[in-house]
Parts: C-alpha cells; structure tokens; sequence
C-alpha cells in the first residue's frame, strides 16, 4: 500500500456528479467535508457522459450552469468543466492525472479529497482504474440516508487497509487513504426531484431557490412548474 507522504498545503475537494440537477443533498455534505477536513477549496465536477449511467436529462452546459448559480455565493466553491470539454467517458482517473499535472505546474503543495457519496463509494470496483485512484486521491465517503447496498468484498479489503479514522491525519498525506465523513442526512435525490417534477410538484427547499427558479422559468425538465 502506497500513502503519500509529502506535506501537503493546498487541499482540493472534488464532488463529482452529473447534477442533474444539483441539488442540497450534494451541497451540503460538500460543505460539511470541507470544514471537517478545512478543505481550501472545493469543487463541483459535472460530468459529460457519465460511464456507469444514463444520459442525464440537462445539457452538460445547462447542468454546469445550475451548480454555477448554486456556489455563487460560497467563497470556497468552484465549478470545474473540464469534464465537460472532453472528448469520451468522463473517467475519474484521467482527470486527477490532469489535475496533479497543474498543480505540479504551479509549484503548489496539493492533496486531493475526492468526495463520494456512500452509493457511489459502492460502486467504485466498477470504475475504470479504480486501484489507481489510490495514488492520486484520499477517498472521503458521505454518509447517504437510505444506501442499502452491500459492499463488495475486495472495496471492503481496500476500506480495511486505508481507512483513516482522524481527518488530521488526511492533511500529512496527499493521496491513498480513506475517511468516512458523517454529514446531516439528507434523503434528496435528483431522481427524487424530476419525479416531482414530472408529477407538477413543489421541489421548494429541496435546491437552491436560485435553481429552482431557473428550472421553472425555463421549464427546463419539459413540465411546467408551481
Ligand atoms: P440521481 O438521482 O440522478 O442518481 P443523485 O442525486 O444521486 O442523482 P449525482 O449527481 O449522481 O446525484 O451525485 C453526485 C455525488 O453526490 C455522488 O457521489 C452521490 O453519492 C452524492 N450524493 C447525491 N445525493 C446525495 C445525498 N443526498 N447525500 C449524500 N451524498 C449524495
């Protein structure tokens, strides 16, 4: 097992998704890793084609301007689209190799915190590379209301051998461990809130209002909204 062991100043949170759309079951576990673990700087990565999953209903370019709308008043926050400039499947391990080139450009100290809901840190055996990742990023897990899935046996092997249980810790170390971040439950889903959509719902209080108003004037999902 390799731990990154340089001194690490600069430190990058990085919520994948396709946030379609974004909504404050992505936002604010977001947030409360970034204070846990005093991120510098978190962002929100949409991706183009996602690899284990169905087209998302929104352009890339209208998903990306909907999680835009809902950092805009957070300091710490950015939007990176450079998933969505790409040509192919989104993988993950390719844009951390981007991502540790430029920071290697800069001079800049760096450790990566890539944050996965607990869903999504069940599946990771299926992303492309995954053992990978392990050198480029700490995998910091989100807690999910309602995740019911079992883990697979070699992800529970890995979780054994890197799991870190002080966040401190996560800050001597630029990549290679694995924390689990308890954050305020939150059940939302964006299925959850296009099939409210679809049924001329309210999804009031479930995103930034900014969002929803966007989503209604526009009728961006194809309903027209309350
Ligand atoms: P969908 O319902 O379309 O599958 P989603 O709500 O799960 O979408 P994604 O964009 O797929 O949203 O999620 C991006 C990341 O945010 C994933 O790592 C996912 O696990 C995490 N996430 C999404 N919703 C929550 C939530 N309510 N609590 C914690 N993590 C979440």
């Amino acid at each position: 097992m390799t731990i990154g062991l340089q001194a690490a100043h600069h430190s990058i949170g990085i919520l994948g998704g396709t946030f379609d759309p974004i909504h404050y079951g992505h936002l604010r576990p977001a947030e409360e890793v970034r204070e846990a673990l005093q991120l510098s700087e978190l962002r929100f990565m949409p991706a183009r084609i996602p690899p284990h999953r169905a087209r998302p209903r929104l352009s890339p370019q209208v998903r990306a301007e909907l999680v835009e709308l809902a950092i805009a008043d957070n300091p710490a926050a950015v939007v990176d689209t450079r998933e969505l400039h790409r040509e192919g499947p989104s993988y993950t391990v390719d844009t951390l190799v981007q991502i540790w080139a430029e920071q290697r450009e800069k001079g800049a100290q760096t450790s990566i915190c890539l944050i996965l809901g607990y869903d999504t840190f069940l599946g990771l055996p299926g992303w492309s590379r995954w053992r990978q990742l392990f050198d480029l990023a700490h995998i910091v897990v989100a807690e999910r209301p309602g995740v019911t899935g079992q883990m697979p046996a070699e992800l529970a092997a890995v979780l054994a051998e890197r799991h870190i249980s002080d966040p401190a810790l996560l800050h001597n170390q630029a990549f290679g461990g694995i924390y689990v971040q308890p954050v305020t439950p939150l059940p939302i889903s964006a299925t959850g809130i296009r099939r409210a959509l679809a049924n001329c719902k309210s999804v009031r209080y479930l995103l930034p209002e900014r969002v929803r108003e966007r989503i209604v004037a526009e009728s961006l999902y194809g309903y027209r909204q309350l």
